[in-house]
């Protein structure tokens, strides 16, 4: 838009937490010389509260600082400021249940890749109510294509690094959106199962719980670990498994974790079938689980 309003957000008055202060939407703007802009420099989290509480802050703070550690970005700000600002920008918006992305780029510089070029990181966060996926999908599941475009290779930078820089996911989600899909499985350089664009990815094969190791070059997400953990608890064996798209036609049960999805149950696959087609009974126990973890009724920290 040339007025640089968002057409996604129309008639939002957020607020956003940008170096220190919290200002209007209207004026959280960086520079175009900010290296997150000319390169998707920098990383990203995308956190989650629930009645005013944040979902596994630690978690996120410890995923966000080693990620800018492994680029040599160095935030600013420590990350029980980090923590603080999050609130502060939670109560400025006045919201108790939220999505939060919080960011650090490189800062502005000039041309030229290097960092030195730049000055300090920039830190924004924002703050606003998302619903990621239609809530019907969650009653009635929903239905992935495989995407062509793969992961990134793990021997690149790794996908433990939240980094700024989405384009093969970005390329994987226009395919399940041409495909009539709203996520997409991606395969890493070896074929096998990584995860979705923005979401990790289990199976339920004859009552075991089976997903993606880290080595298939995954985002080790939050809420896998969450859900591997209170799998565990319900005495579920959980192995992570190298997974080919055979092993996901043929599962009993499929679903998907994320920070925004929380647990997407998966009926379909490339126009398969999953299971009877209909949400599977552990997906549906573990998304019970998972609930009562958001309104802090199981405790878990990962
Ligand atoms: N994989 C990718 C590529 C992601 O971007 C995300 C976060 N949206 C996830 C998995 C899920 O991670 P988390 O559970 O930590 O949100």
């Amino acid at each position: 838009m040339p007025d640089g309003s968002n057409p996604h957000l129309p008639g939002t008055d957020l607020k956003v937490w940008l170096n220190g202060r919290i200002v209007h939407m209207d004026d959280a703007k960086i520079s175009v010389f900010d290296h997150g802009v000319l390169y998707g420099d920098g990383v990203f989290e995308g956190i989650r509260a629930y009645n005013g509480r944040v979902f596994q802050m630690e978690a996120h703070m410890r995923r966000l600082y080693e990620g800018a550690g492994a680029i040599c970005l160095r935030i600013p700000i420590d990350a029980k400021a980090f923590e603080q600002a999050i609130y502060d920008t939670l109560k400025a918006n006045r919201l108790q249940n939220a999505y939060i992305r919080a960011v650090v780029t490189r800062g502005s510089g000039y041309l030229g890749l290097h960092p030195s070029k730049t000055a300090d990181p920039s830190v924004f966060i924002i703050t606003c109510s998302l619903a990621l996926y239609p809530l019907e999908l969650y009653e009635k599941g929903m239905a992935i294509v495989t995407a062509s475009t793969i992961r990134n290779h793990p021997h690149a930078v790794s996908a433990q690094v939240k980094s700024l820089n989405y384009l093969n996911n970005i390329m994987a989600q226009i395919e399940a959106t041409q495909a009539g899909a709203v996520e997409a499985v991606m395969l890493n350089h070896e074929g096998y199962v990584a995860e979705c664009t923005g979401d990790n990815i289990f199976i339920v094969r004859r009552g075991q719980l089976l997903t993606p190791p880290g080595s298939a070059g995954i985002l080790e997400g939050i809420t896998r670990a969450v859900v591997m953990e209170l799998a565990r608890r319900r005495g579920i064996p959980v192995h992570e498994k190298n997974l080919t798209r055979h092993d996901l036609y043929v599962a009993d049960e499929c679903f998907l974790t994320g920070t925004g999805a929380e647990i997407m149950p998966i009926t379909a696959i490339d126009q398969r079938p999953i299971g009877c087609g209909k949400i599977g009974l552990m997906t549906r126990q573990l998304l019970e689980d998972f609930r009562a973890c958001t309104r802090g009724e199981i405790d878990v920290q990962v």
